[in-house]
């Protein structure tokens, strides 16, 4: 069978270390066989120590684009011309745009929450969130959720020495959305069932609940959980954590961290082709069909 790949095929890059265990080709090169796109998704191994070399690589090499994940979402942003707000606010980027040797960085991730949250008809204008953990996945939803009109948002993160980083973070934050955003010590039980009872959504975004930490959560205690709330966990394996069965059975609404993987790719997508991402042919190629 011919390749459909030519030499006008127009490359996209997905740039970290270690990187072969990802889905991701899988799903895109799926997506723009299926809908007739020249392109292709080419997976490249690169430490932060080459973060210079690999946005250079990609103005040289012409690549229409990259995603770009650990341990480069941080290390590339000063080798790049422009950010994306969400970018900016968290200086860190998972995607890159290329308009003719022009590199424009956008953070997804959190706008890809936000879309799994309107999937889930949940409605987050004016509503109180807590997040759990204020590493990249947990400070990219806390600034799309700030951005997009949420009432408030309590970020928790354990008292160590990330924590004046995440408290960096959360003033500039602070310092430029309407929401008031602040930053509280995890292990501050009084201050975690205060925020939880006021809140209407809460995010678990550390990674206590997946594959090695099943049937643990990031809460100390179940009963922190009332049935006003829905509860969100980041971690997709597995799909449903300790964390969301202990929030079911006190009749919570829950929603697993699978949206969001699917939807964090829509808006690269969309400025790489300039086509809306067939979602059916994602899922399938990503879990199978399930949703
Ligand atoms: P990260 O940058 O390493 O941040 C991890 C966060 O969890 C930090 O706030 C960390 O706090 C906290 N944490 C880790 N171990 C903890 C523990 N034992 N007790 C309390 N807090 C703890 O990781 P990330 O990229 O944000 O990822 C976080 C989770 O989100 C992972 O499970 C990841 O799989 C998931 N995720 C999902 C998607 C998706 O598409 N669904 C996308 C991105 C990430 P310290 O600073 O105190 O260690």
């Amino acid at each position: 069978m011919p390749s459909r790949i030519t030499a006008k095929t127009a490359v996209i890059g997905l740039l970290g270390s270690p990187i072969r265990h990802s889905r991701s080709p899988v799903m895109l090169n799926s997506v723009y066989e299926a809908m007739g796109l020249d392109f292709v998704y080419v997976a490249f191994d690169v430490g932060a120590d080459r973060a210079q070399e690999a946005a250079a690589a990609v103005r040289t090499l012409g690549l229409r684009g990259a995603n770009v994940t650990m341990p480069l979402k941080r290390a590339i942003l000063p080798h790049l011309d422009r950010l994306s707000p969400a970018a900016e606010l968290a200086g860190a980027v998972n995607v890159i745009v290329n308009d003719a040797g022009a590199l424009t960085g956008h953070l997804t991730d959190g706008a890809g929450f936000m879309a799994s949250l309107a999937e889930a008809r949940v409605h987050h204008a004016g509503r109180h969130m807590v997040v759990l953990g204020a590493g990249g996945a947990g400070m990219a939803v806390a600034i799309q959720a700030a951005l997009d009109g949420v009432g408030a948002i309590t970020v928790f993160n354990r008292r160590d020495a990330f924590f004046d980083v995440a408290q960096a973070l959360v003033t500039k934050l602070q310092g430029r959305v309407d929401c008031p955003v602040t930053l509280q010590d995890l292990d501050d039980r009084q201050a975690l069932g205060r925020a939880i009872g006021a809140a209407d959504i809460l995010v678990n975004a550390t990674p206590i609940g997946m594959d090695g930490s099943e049937g643990q959560m990031a809460l100390p205690d179940a009963s922190l959980l009332g049935p006003q709330l829905v509860v969100c966990d980041l971690i997709y394996v597995p799909k449903e954590t300790h964390l969301l069965k202990e929030a079911a059975r006190r009749g919570c609404r829950t929603v697993s961290g699978i949206g969001m993987q699917l939807y964090q790719a829509v808006p690269a997508f969309k400025l790489w082709t300039g086509h809306d991402m067939d979602l059916n042919v994602a899922r399938a190629a990503l879990f199978g069909g399930a949703k």
